[in-house]
């Protein structure tokens, strides 16, 4: 589920670092950006398999924690947008101290997030596009489900894997894949929708062959996980029927934590090829190294590779992900090939802020701790509807095979409302990674706000990024803060004309 939310590509049309003929529109920037409001944040995109083993779907978006699309933004559907005339310049970093050195002429100055009008048009309309098919996607995937049970659809699958055999494991093993792959042709349109959508945008570049490969692979690792998980889900609920919540989350996280430590060798190969930094880019990573050692960091250049996404998608990225022996740093190689190698060390530092600051871990904490609230409502909702409603939907009881959707069914509406809260919690992380970021590449590369800044102006450019977000899309949908309030940030941050310590890396011996 989390891949296709990777295709999104932008077709450059220009040199990303060449000033574009066209009069440019400056993107408004919110407000002022005071830092405790600063939104980090980055859609993902792609509506949420509806599939949703609601596990599963709860596990990918964990997954997805991890990895931090430093390119994506949506655009958004602002209503009307008004192009701001002249947005505020924006303001030195720090009032009153100039923060930067000016030996030779600089250039211009990335100062704000700026589309030219066909550009702007474009992100606009196609982050309307997305919000809108992700809350479609939402909403359908309640649909479904409570269509499966209203009008029997669940109790009669129910009744053809009873059919088949009297052991009732053989049986699950006929229900669950019928109801997952039931659940996921529904919302199959929305993928086809999304991925056209994409391909319309120039952002994917994935032809549909190649996309319904990835789709299928998805569609059966995703019933291999739904398997695993419904099957031990069950074997808890007979276990212990009133303590199940608590017994399947303490069973189901190593499992999740299993799935997350082997994905970077096992999953992601199956959708994309890797190889390490240093084999294509020896001298990038000799770079990053150097950049990485005066930090007093260890990311052993082992632990960097390079993803080939310029098979599938235009889109620039990067991320971190795995675990412990897992764990890596990956860059695509549209990064390298869009970006300056001083921008790509500052994407390189952000990403190394994730793995330095164990993102990673923490993240997967913080949903286990949402995971063990979702189990607990999603106990008390089960009992409840089942109480009202068994007899109509004809479920014998929590028991019963057909009691997967009703689970099903609630989480789905859980990880909805639950969303604000994740990505509240991943705004904040991506929020440090760009402290981090920021702080790694400050007196390494000359002028580095401008670089940073700059890196995020291109990031936005190809990506086409929402130059102004809505509030409640941001609140509700964003893991990253709006590009246009990051590439601000970048040139806002300077604690280094204040006298003040940066915040996370201390200090830079040559
Ligand atoms: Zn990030």
């Amino acid at each position: 589920m989390s891949r296709r939310a990777r295709t999104r590509l932008a077709v450059q049309r220009r040199e990303p670092h060449t000033p574009a003929p066209e009069p440019m529109i400056p993107c408004p920037t919110p407000e002022p950006p005071r830092e405790e409001r600063y939104p980090l944040a980055k859609l993902d995109f792609l509506p949420k398999r509806l599939t949703a083993l609601l596990l599963l779907s709860l596990l990918f978006s964990f997954a997805q924690l991890a990895p931090c699309r430093a390119a994506k933004l949506s655009p958004q559907a602002t209503e009307i947008q008004v192009y701001p005339q002249r947005p505020t310049p924006s303001q030195p970093a720090v009032p009153g101290s100039p923060s930067k050195q000016h030996t030779t002429p600089e250039p211009p100055k990335t100062e704000q997030y700026t589309l030219s009008q066909e550009r702007y048009e474009k992100a606009v309309a196609y982050s309307r596009a997305e919000y809108i098919l992700y809350f479609v996607s939402y909403v359908l995937g309640v649909v479904v489900l409570y269509l499966l049970l209203r009008l029997g659809i669940a109790a009669k699958l129910r009744d053809f894997a009873e059919g088949t055999s009297g052991n009732r494991w053989l049986q699950g093993l006929v229900f669950v894949p019928l109801l997952v792959g039931a659940l996921d042709l529904c919302d199959l349109p929305i993928h086809l929708y999304g991925h056209s959508l994409s391909l319309r945008y120039e952002q994917s570049i994935q032809g549909w062959a190649s996309w319904f490969l990835d789709w299928s692979k998805e569609e059966l690792l995703g019933i291999g996980f739904a398997l695993l998980l419904v099957f031990l889900l069950f074997a808890v609920m007979r276990w212990s029927p009133r303590r199940w919540w608590f017994f399947f989350w303490l069973a189901a996280l190593p499992i999740l934590l299993f799935v997350v430590f082997v994905s970077p060798w096992f999953i992601d190969p199956l959708f994309n090829t890797f190889q390490p930094l240093g084999a294509k880019y020896p001298e990038l990573t000799a770079e990053i190294e150097k950049g990485v050692h005066r930090t007093g960091l260890d990311i052993p250049p082992e632990r960097m590779f390079l993803m080939e996404a310029s098979k599938k998608t235009n889109d620039l990225n990067a991320y971190v992900t795995g675990f412990g022996a897992s764990k890596r740093v990956v860059v695509w190689d549209t990064t390298i090939q869009k970006l300056t190698t001083e921008e790509t060390l500052f994407i390189f530092g952000h990403e190394a802020g994730h793995y330095v600051l164990n993102h990673v871990r923490n993240g997967f904490l913080f949903f286990a701790a949402m995971l063990l609230v979702a189990f607990y409502v999603g106990y008390r909702g089960l009992h409840w509807a089942l109480a009202r409603w068994a007899q109509d939907w004809k479920i014998y009881g929590p028991h019963d095979w057909a009691s997967l959707a009703v689970m099903l069914l609630l989480l789905q509406v859980i990880a909805f409302l639950a969303m604000p809260i994740a990505n509240g919690f991943r705004r904040a992380q991506e929020h440090a990674a760009d402290i981090y970021g920021l702080e790694v590449i400050h007196g390494i590369v000359p002028n580095a706000a401008e670089v940073a800044a700059h890196a995020f102006q291109v990031l936005g450019e190809v990506g086409l990024a929402d130059p102004n977000p809505p509030p409640i899309i941001t609140f509700w949908l964003y893991s990253h803060p709006p590009l246009a309030e990051r590439l601000v940030f970048a040139h806002s941050y300077d604690p280094w004309s204040k006298g003040e310590p940066p915040k996370y890396v201390k200090s830079h011996e040559p």
